[in-house]
């Protein structure tokens, strides 16, 4: 196995993918007049779980960027974040930990931040490809906000999943079939390092 890099390709895909996420967000945040402004909470210690490599390989592009010495210290406290989630998932609790990549509220990482951590706030919606549909209400200042009101503007997320499932495709190509499926915290992927993946023909 080798630490897998992305070609700048698919690493440009996937910022513009990111960027569009955010627009469709900000779109609908817009017409809610939504913000986090003066929020009491911080919803960076939600626990989520992620599931593809191609975004675990671009928050380490990210990691690697920052100065050896700061590398050491996030993933030391990303050790301290899965030590403290284990815990909390030992006693059947979620756990709410702090993401080791927040620094005083503010994200060390946010060009690299994964899908959820912008999907994460208004109302939005997927279908998925058994034509089921999910429905995420948004955090809890979005679900006051919104109250009981029928015409909610909602973002849908099945065109970026069906994006990033391709850009995933694109990724791995045969080693796809070779690997388990990602469900990790952002903090494990942190503590594990960039993903090992068997090399391409
Ligand atoms: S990656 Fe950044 S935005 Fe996402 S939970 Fe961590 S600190 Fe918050």
């Amino acid at each position: 196995m080798a630490n897998a890099h992305l070609s700048p390709e698919i690493a440009t895909q996937l910022a513009d993918l990111y960027a569009r996420m955010e627009a469709a967000y900000d779109d609908v945040a817009r017409q809610l007049d939504f913000s986090c402004q003066g929020c009491p909470d911080n919803c960076c210690d939600s626990y989520f779980r992620h599931h593809t490599y191609v975004e675990w390989a671009y928050l380490w592009e990210g990691v690697n960027e920052l100065p050896e010495e700061r590398q050491r210290q996030l993933v030391a406290r990303a050790e301290e974040y899965v030590e403290a989630s284990e815990r909390a998932l030992a006693r059947e609790q979620r756990p709410q930990v702090m993401c080791p990549l927040n620094d005083d509220g503010l994200c060390t990482l946010y060009a690299h931040r994964l899908m959820i951590c912008r999907m994460h706030g208004v109302p939005s919606s997927l279908t998925r490809p058994d034509g089921q549909s999910q429905k995420f209400p948004g955090c809890f200042r979005c679900q006051e906000l919104v109250g009981e009101r029928a015409d909610v503007p909602t973002v849908d997320r099945t065109g970026f999943y069906r994006e990033l499932v391709a850009l995933e495709v694109a990724f791995l190509g045969h080693r796809r079939h070779l690997l388990p499926k990602v469900n990790k915290t952002l903090a494990e992927m942190l503590v594990e390092g960039p993903p090992g993946l068997p090399p391409l023909p």
